[in-house]
């Protein structure tokens, strides 16, 4: 016969599992890396009653730095401070082998390389969980004091520690799917992830208001032919980065050949969507690449198009509308914007 005491104990434990069995669900249900990102910081935030958390993930595909992800709370970061951990540093090595939470305390025991310690130093966190898989280390999550002023139990840290366990699991799956989708070159979204993607936006929303956006660097062959194709390579690299920059997460940008991309936009009035193509257009414009210390200038060519109810009855319809207005952007002189 248990007694009150232990029935309590294990009715708590119990409600715990149940309680991580739906955190498991939830974070695995999570397609997006960005998304998982935010629903497992908030997760902690919830459960460890906390006002302050951050996360430091892999912000790239090939990053070998561990880097405070945008989505922190309350830690108010030096903007000029680079809050970056390289993998192969002893705090990495030290945190892949912790079996639990760490407090800093903990950490600065573990810890004889200063210089490792430092950022953490600077955020002063109450409690440090390393998200670990298979001995790997996907992340670290940092939060701030309890609001209630108390430390955290072993109870609290062991459902935490929990929590970061499950959510390594759906990092490292996302990731991969990331790495997969990701064009490694621009870092843009893969041609046939972009056509799934608007494939899905048809199915669920009868393609209404999407919005395209097709882009073809002009006259590149002639860019290639003068300045070599490594040279070719490092404006293209340009000219993505400057357009994933125009791109809300929640939206996509995909290499879609060579040197064209594509964005679409969802739910976005037609006006802001000009705005974001000629943000792009006037950015590239303005961009200085140099080679052999002068300075070589390209631009870009963008077609707009809107779902119109009726007409477009397959995604491919949009598509080739798009297509038509950015030809129409060539035809018309290059450099600026078109819409159908
Ligand atoms: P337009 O203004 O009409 O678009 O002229 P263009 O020269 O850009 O036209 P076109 O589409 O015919 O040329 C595209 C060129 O892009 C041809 C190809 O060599 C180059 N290209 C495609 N992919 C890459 C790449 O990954 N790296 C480099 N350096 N060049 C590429
Ligand atoms: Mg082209
Ligand atoms: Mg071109």
């Amino acid at each position: 016969m248990l007694t009150a005491g232990e029935k309590e104990i294990y009715e708590q434990k119990i409600k715990d599992l149940r309680e991580l069995i739906d955190i498991g669900k939830s974070l695995n249900s999570n397609l997006s890396y960005a998304t998982l990102l935010d629903s497992l910081l908030l997760t902690c935030m919830g459960r460890a009653m906390v006002v302050k958390a951050g996360l430091f993930i892999r912000h790239d595909v090939d990053s070998t730095d561990f880097t405070l992800y945008r989505n922190y709370e309350g830690f108010n970061p030096d903007k000029s401070v680079d809050f970056s951990i390289p993998e192969k540093s002893e705090l990495i090595f030290s945190l892949k082998k912790a079996s639990g939470c760490l407090t800093m305390p903990e950490l600065l025991d573990d810890i004889r390389e200063i210089s490792d310690i430092k950022l953490f130093t600077i955020l002063d966190p109450s409690l440090i969980i390393p998200i670990v898989m298979k001995n790997d280390l996907q992340g670290i999550i940092i939060l701030g004091e309890k609001i209630t002023g108390t430390v955290f139990s072993d109870e609290e840290k062991h459902f935490l520690r929990n929590v970061a366990d499950l959510g390594a699991i759906a990092i490292h799956n996302t990731f991969l799917l990331e790495v997969s989708s990701t064009d490694m070159m621009t870092h843009l979204k893969q041609k046939h992830i972009l056509m799934h993607h608007l494939r899905d936006l048809f199915s669920n929303y009868n393609g209404e208001n999407i919005t395209i956006l097709m882009m073809d660097i002009d006259h590149f062959k002639g860019l290639n032919d003068t300045y070599g194709h490594s040279f070719g390579d490092t404006v293209l690299k340009g000219v993505a980065s400057i357009i994933l920059k125009h791109v809300r997460v929640e939206d996509m940008a995909a290499r879609y050949g060579g040197e064209e991309f594509t964005i679409i936009l969802h739910y976005i009035d037609i006006s802001v969507a000009e705005q974001i193509a000629e943000r792009i257009r006037s950015s590239i414009e303005q961009k200085e690449f140099i080679y052999d210390g002068k300075v070589v200038k390209t631009s870009i060519s963008i077609g707009i198009t809107r779902y119109i109810q009726g007409k477009d009855l397959v995604p491919v319809d949009l598509i080739e509308r798009a297509d038509k207005a950015l030809y129409k952007a060539k035809e018309s002189g290059r450099n600026r914007i078109e819409r159908l």
